[in-house]
């Protein structure tokens, strides 16, 4: 503190001072920029849109933007901070490569140069699919596109996948079952329009907050919440569902029961657009309320008030996000959902929709371009016709093209450990504090003969572990575009220039492709993401996901616009898919799935007597790696909590604020800060997944959904016990990780 400070003299002025904005008014002078830069969030895939001030080349503040459909001007607390991420004092600056066990700063020359030789050497030495790739719900299209094809063209390997498989693949796997293609049917429009949105495990105030704008703006809504936990979203709820963890689809099924039985279901949609209505009757006889009760823990009134008020909308909304995805049954369980809003032709009309929330601000287009589980443009590796297609598209021979996809996440990490994986890129994520079952993931870097991290920070927990670090550009220091979860394809800009050396990751996949020498054959003449969009116009035309029609300079025109819109589009509204009845499969309709209710994998028990549930919180971004250096973020929320219901606290003597571990079979977290609450019940905890330095994740579970192989995150077995630690605040780091790896 200065002596004019100390007298009182400088009064700071120059911080707190107000000033006038020419586009926004009054506001605080030090945030008043130069010049406003037009944008999309990177957070998560609601896809708000902002603009970013700079000032003298740096992000000084962030503004919503009140003509984006989507947001309407307002920001969550994430996005209102998200200038600060830029310049967090962990941004990765430099490439830096692992000699003599410590990472040192090498020139992108040799980076890119040794990350090559090292690939090759593991694919000659051990085979082409040695190779496994992890990228990210984070990149911009243009990146996923060229990726994909560097990937799977370029280095040859089948083994790619994306840490979407953590958050969004049952979402996939269920919709491309019933529909016969991925393409969530929906739009926000339908929040606003419904008479009754059902969300299943979808706590949106705290996840998708903006959201709930489109949720309050409709005065004619009944909001029914079926969730375990009695969170932010269900004190929205007009009807709240208490179940059971995991019970939904018995949920399900005993609504689909009762609308059969009263005969509330759209014979004439079901007779023209599904198959196998009627093994779906059979099957669900059984499903009667009072079955339903015993699954669930919901009377039987409040099941039969559900399946009244959902068959008598005239235009019914289901929404999920992680409570249904996050599960062995996940996909299925979006089956189920499906099969509630067929039988009732809640599809394709405005308000009514099965609606599947995504996670990250460009996850959809990782699933639109993304060479992962599906070929672009939702095209199937198992088809001739698919791949034929792209060959010719690409004037390559379609025998480049795998006929089948590759490792899932989960798979790579397993044949990691198994050592068939013996090379590893991953790209803008953090798993060592995403990944379930942590002492596993941390078994297979281990024996990992290189690890590449590209990232837009260091150190990370994930990138100390890294032989080689590629310091990338984040959002707001690059260009592209993001689909958010009404598939609205949005334009993301660059208002900053990149730290250091660090690049975009298109100009690293760019520069990599030239040492490979793949880029005239994979990408002729590309110097910027412009050139990637437009390859990936003409490849999606004709598709589901048809970017044909779409420029750069109509998307901004219209902030942000909805696909499909194909080439001589002319009008710009609001677009749901399957309007017409007709679906992608074969025969044009839609498929009704049996699905059975079973119980989740691993039941508590007399030593681990809580259902442990994961989740998140309204002020960080999954591994904190940005939101954690976000002053106001961090002061907010600083620590995780456990969540215990006051009977269970009482019986185990615990009191609000004592500091406890959590203990599973396959580890212990360690001074978690209690929280004695109504909000979970009897028999379950709560915990968030934020933090590296309480890792929820070293307890967590390798359960993985045999469909879509998306991990079962939400139900563990645990204990809970007063801590023997210090209660001193924890600093962040990457606890019980090797700081270093030798090579
Ligand atoms: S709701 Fe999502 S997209 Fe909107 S500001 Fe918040 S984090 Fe960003």
């Amino acid at each position: 503190m200065t002596l004019r400070r100390k007298l009182g003299l400088d009064i700071l002025a120059s911080k707190y001072s107000y000033g006038e904005d020419p586009q926004h008014g009054h506001t605080s002078s030090q945030k008043i920029p130069d010049q406003w830069v037009t944008t999309t969030c990177g957070y998560c895939s609601v896809g708000c849109g902002m603009f970013v001030g700079v000032k003298e080349g740096r992000a000084v503040s962030v503004r919503g933007n009140p003509d984006h459909p989507v947001n309407l001007g307002k920001l969550c607390p994430k996005g209102l901070s998200e200038h600060y991420t830029l310049e967090a004092p962990n941004r990765a600056k430099h490439p830096l490569l692992r000699q003599q066990g410590k990472l040192v700063p090498v020139s992108w020359d040799e980076a890119l140069g040794t990350m090559v030789e090292k690939f090759r050497a593991t694919q000659e030495r051990c085979g082409r699919d040695a190779l496994g790739v992890i990228s990210t719900g984070q990149l911009v299209t243009e990146e996923f596109y060229t990726l994909g094809k560097l990937v799977q063209l370029g280095l040859g390997t089948k083994n790619y996948d994306g840490n979407t498989t953590l958050c969004m693949a049952s979402a996939v796997s269920g919709y491309k079952r019933s529909f016969g293609s991925d393409g969530p049917p929906g739009a926000y429009e339908d929040l606003r329009k419904a008479d009754v949105i059902f969300l299943i495990g979808a706590n949106v105030a705290d996840n998708h907050p903006i959201l709930c704008q489109h949720l309050e703006a409709n005065p004619r809504k009944t909001l029914i919440v079926a969730d375990p936990r009695v969170t932010k979203t269900a004190m929205m709820a007009d009807l709240f569902l208490p179940l059971k963890p995991r019970s939904d689809i018995a949920l399900l099924n005993g609504i689909i029961h009762v609308l059969i039985q009263t005969g509330q279901i759209d014979c004439e949609f079901i007779a023209k657009h599904t198959t196998a209505f009627s093994e779906l009757a059979k099957f669900v006889e059984k499903y009667t309320p009072a079955y339903v009760s015993q699954i669930t823990g919901l009377s039987e009134d409040l099941i039969l008030k559900t399946a009244y008020l959902y068959g008598n909308a005239e235009a019914a909304l289901i929404g999920w996000t992680m409570g249904v995805n996050h599960s062995t049954q996940g996909a299925e369980t979006v089956n189920a959902i499906n099969n509630l809003a067929l039988i009732t032709g809640n599809i394709g009309r405005a308000g009514a929709s099965p609606f599947s929330i995504t996670g990250q601000c460009n996850a959809m287009g990782t699933r639109e371009a993304g060479f992962t589980s599906s070929l672009p443009g939702y095209r199937k590796f198992e088809s001739t016709r698919d791949r034929e297609d792209l060959a010719a598209l690409w004037g390559i021979s379609k025998d480049r093209i795998p006929t089948s996809r590759g490792l899932a996440y989960p798979d790579i990490i397993e044949a990691a450990v198994s050592k068939k994986i013996r090379a590893l890129w991953i790209i803008a994520t953090n798993p060592i504090v995403s990944y379930p079952n942590l002492d596993v993931l941390k078994q297979a870097l281990g024996t990992l003969d290189f690890l590449v991290v590209q990232d837009g920070f260091h150190p990370t927990p994930t990138s100390e572990l890294a032989h080689l670090v590629l310091p990338a550009a984040i959002w707001g220091e690059k260009e592209g575009t993001y689909t958010n979860s009404e598939r609205r394809v949005s334009k993301v800009n660059c208002a900053v220039e990149p730290p250091g050396e660090a690049r975009s990751d298109f100009d690293i996949f760019l520069m990599l492709a030239d040492k490979l020498g793949c880029s005239d054959d994979l990408f002729p003449g590309w110097t910027k993401p412009e050139h990637a969009f437009n390859e990936w116009r003409r490849v999606s035309k004709g598709r589901l996901c048809d970017y044909s029609g779409l420029t750069y300079e109509l998307i901004e025109q219209h902030n942000g616009i909805q696909w499909p819109f194909p080439e001589g589009t002319t009008e710009v509204s609001t677009i749901r898919l399957y309007s017409d009845g007709r679906f992608q499969t074969d025969d044009g309709k839609a498929k009704l799935f049996c699905i059975e209710w079973a119980p989740f994998p691993e039941q508590p028990n007399k030593e681990f007597p809580f259902v442990l549930n994961t989740g998140r919180t309204v002020e960080h971004w999954h591994t904190r790696t940005k939101t954690g250096q976000v002053p106001i973020l961090e002061r907010m929320s600083p620590n995780a909590w456990l969540e215990m219901n006051t009977r269970d606290a009482n019986a185990l003597r615990l009191k609000p604020h004592d500091h406890v571990d959590v203990i599973s079979r396959r580890g212990r977290v360690r001074n978690v800060e209690l929280r004695v609450t109504e909000i979970v019940a009897p028999g379950q905890v709560f915990m968030p997944f934020h933090f590296a330095e309480t890792n929820a994740n070293q307890i967590t579970q390798s359960a993985f959904d045999p469909i879509s192989r998306e991990p079962n995150y939400k139900q563990c077995a645990v204990s809970v016990q007063l801590s023997r630690a210090p209660k001193e605040r924890r600093s962040r780091g990457a606890a019980e990780i090797p700081s270093e790896v030798s090579q």
